[in-house]
């Protein structure tokens, strides 16, 4: 674990001055590293029976898609307004300046379902807590909110459900 966690470059300033950015590309270039991440992950959700993975744009996918494939079952994709071709519904949640908004195919899967929500990195909590309302909208059970990192400091999984949120390397 400490060899994943050490894999994954900071950038200070970045996107703006004070935000230490958490580079992910170099975990995901790694083979090694690509492979022990993705199936740390899905090691802890095989047997768990779960029907759908949720995955939030853009690098939400990529841990969403790797995760869907071992676990055998499909992909939902979480994206920016305008993107999705068919019906949707959508959910706006507050960022530090403005606000943003999300969208999902309403038909994206069965009511019921029991289901993943994967994304890179829990900062603040805003976008998984957005995308956990609309996943419950369209009736699907979260059975847990899965990130490659988290950054504690933030606090961002007082936003989820208690219980339910797991993230696979802390800083
Ligand atoms: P948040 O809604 O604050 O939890 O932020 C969620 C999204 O912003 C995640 O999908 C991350 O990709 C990205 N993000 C926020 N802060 C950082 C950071 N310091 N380093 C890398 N990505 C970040």
């Amino acid at each position: 674990m400490e060899q994943l966690r050490g894999i994954i470059r900071d950038i200070p300033d970045f996107p703006k001055k004070g935000i230490v950015f958490k580079d992910i590309t170099t975990l995901l270039s790694d083979a090694r590293s690509f492979h022990r991440m993705i199936d740390l992950l899905a090691h802890r959700y095989l047997g768990e029976k779960i029907d759908q993975i949720v995955g939030i744009e853009a690098r939400g996918f990529i841990l969403g898609s790797a995760l869907a494939y071992k676990l055998g079952t499909g992909i939902t994709l979480v994206r920016k307004p305008g993107k999705l071709p068919y019906k949707t519904r959508s959910v706006s949640y507050d960022l530090e300046y403005g606000s943003d908004t999300l969208e999902i195919h309403e038909d994206a899967f069965t009511p019921g379902a029991k289901i993943i929500v994967a994304d890179d990195l829990l900062a603040t909590g805003g976008t998984m807590a957005a995308v956990v309302d609309l996943v419950q909208q369209g009736g699907g059970i979260v059975h847990e909110c899965a990130f490659m990192a988290e950054l504690e400091f933030l606090g961002g999984r007082t936003k989820l459900p208690e219980g339910k949120v797991y993230s696979l390397l802390k800083f």
